[in-house]
């Protein structure tokens, strides 16, 4: 679950802007040149680094297909915390993203923000190793690395802000696709960008194993995750994409294996959850679905008590999503009753029961472990949405209201109230929880238009309207705001 801000992300974001302006050029002095990870001679702001990774997360959600499963969000966001309680120099809060892709690859944007490939479960043979290449991209945004990155360039060679984080972000992205369509001002600092980062890899992996460790992880999980891309890139003749942003020559695993090796070793048992969220990515997810799947579930059944729960989990996912649905509840039911708190095989009956038009008991059950786990989110979504599929709409756009009111930043909420209102012939909420939807995609534009439509359906005066108009007037501020950085 994310930590949610009291006052909405966007309207905190909106008034700090105000005071914000371009950032800048300051020679530095022999005295004033940044030792590692200080912000002494930072010309951004840590709320202009906010500014910007709110921003890229909008255009992370219109161009890649993030995946939004409750439970996965859930899960490595409380994988990623972990880590971050254990990192120095936090100065944002931290949210991680996952993006379904069969390529490997990670990176860290502005502000906190970390986006990570489902593939990094296919390679990952245990949660430390996630683990590790989390703490890493953990330790670039600690050490302020992308930041510095721009700083030094604007000291080199002032730039318009305008364009550069797109082009950045698409570079991370997708690093072979952005590196060639990198242009104008910003074709000069390519050769930067692939220096600057191979001089960052180091300090990342000092500082990510660091955190590793302090957080019970194995810290040779580093150096095994590293083997393992160096394996890839060896038989393959694709590199794997994350190597083009986080290059690694030979020097940089035997220094991880070095370094690793002076912390005290450690067996950490696995982590049930990771073995589910492992399984339903590999089950569930486009990219990752193949004849491999199939391999880790038949390992999985001859493994551990553990291994063996995840197997069984994934049986019932598949049968379930094959549309087996008696099969897959005789699968699942065993589990169910002996864990009836937990909420992936209370999200899996769920998904079972709708499937099976047995609303009343999906419903039942999600509210009664709403008594024991209150706020829990995937138990709301999954409740909005057997709210939605069993037709009581007015009890899901309330849970819905409440829901989107305090994690104003899922689309998942957002998506769920407008096919709410469309059913119920609502349109100006329709439009409004639509416009959401856009504005979460940094397209200011289409949100506005789509709200003001809203606002011209509703009564002159009315509570709706000065909530529509008053919404305009935010996302006008913040598109403003944002101009410099992506025009
Ligand atoms: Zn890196």
């Amino acid at each position: 679950m994310r930590k949610m801000p009291k006052k909405s992300l966007i309207a905190i974001l909106a008034s700090l802007l105000l005071l914000g302006n371009p950032p800048v050029y300051s020679a530095p002095t022999e005295d004033s040149l940044p030792d590692i990870g200080t912000t002494a001679s930072s010309t951004l702001s840590v709320n202009q680094e906010m500014a910007m990774g709110d921003l890229s997360i909008r255009f992370i959600r219109a161009q890649s297909p993030l995946i939004y499963d409750p439970l996965l969000t859930e899960y490595i966001n409380k994988l990623g915390q972990r880590l971050v309680n254990h990192a120095d120099s936090v100065k944002t809060p931290f949210h991680f993203y996952l993006v379904d892709s069969p390529s490997i690859n990670a990176y860290a944007t502005f502000g906190g923000n970390v986006v990570l490939h489902s593939a990094l479960f296919r390679y990952s043979s245990t949660e430390s190793e996630l683990a590790s290449v989390m703490a890493h991209e953990i330790s670039h945004v600690t050490q302020r690395h992308l930041a510095r990155f721009f700083e030094d360039q604007q000291r080199k060679t002032p730039f318009a802000w305008a364009g550069a984080l797109g082009s950045v972000l698409l570079m991370m992205a997708s690093p072979q696709a952005g590196m060639a369509a990198l242009s104008g001002t910003l074709a000069g600092i390519k050769q930067n960008i692939i220096s600057f980062t191979q001089s960052n890899e180091q300090e990342a992996d000092r500082i990510g194993l660091r955190i590793l460790s302090r957080a019970g992880f194995d810290p040779q999980a580093m150096p095994m995750f590293m083997q393992n891309l160096a394996d890839q890139s060896r038989y393959s003749s694709k590199l794997p994409e994350i190597l083009y942003t986080h290059p690694l020559p030979d020097n940089r695993l035997s220094d991880a294996r070095n370094r690793a090796n002076q912390y005290p070793a450690k067996i950490v048992p696995e982590s049930q959850d990771f073995l589910f969220a492992s399984i339903r990515i590999l089950t569930m997810y486009s990219a990752e679905q193949n004849s491999y799947t199939e391999q880790l579930l038949k390992k999985y059944s001859q493994g551990t008590a553990k291994e063996q729960l995840a197997a069984t989990y994934g049986r019932a996912l598949l049968l379930s999503m094959d549309k087996k649905y008696a099969e897959a509840k005789t699968v699942l039911s065993p589990l169910l009753d002996k864990y009836p708190d937990n909420v992936w095989f209370i999200d899996a009956m769920t998904d079972i029961d709708i499937g099976q038009k047995q609303y009343t008991s999906a419903i039942a059950r999600l509210q009664n472990a709403l008594k024991k786990q209150k706020n829990n989110p995937v138990l709301q979504i999954n409740l909005a949405n057997a709210y939605l599929q069993a037709k009581q709409y007015s009890q899901a756009s309330q849970l819905l209201f409440r829901y989107t009111f305090n994690n104003p930043n899922d689309l998942n909420g957002w998506t769920l109230l407008t096919e709410v209102a469309g059913k119920q012939g609502k349109p100006n909420e329709e439009l409004a929880a639509y416009a959401e939807t856009m504005a979460l995609q940094g397209k200011f534009d289409i949100a506005i238009a789509y709200l003001s439509r809203a606002s011209a359906m509703v009564k002159l005066g009315s509570h709706d309207q000065e909530r529509y108009d008053a919404r305009i007037d935010q996302l006008r501020q913040l598109q403003h705001n944002y101009e410099q950085y992506y025009k």
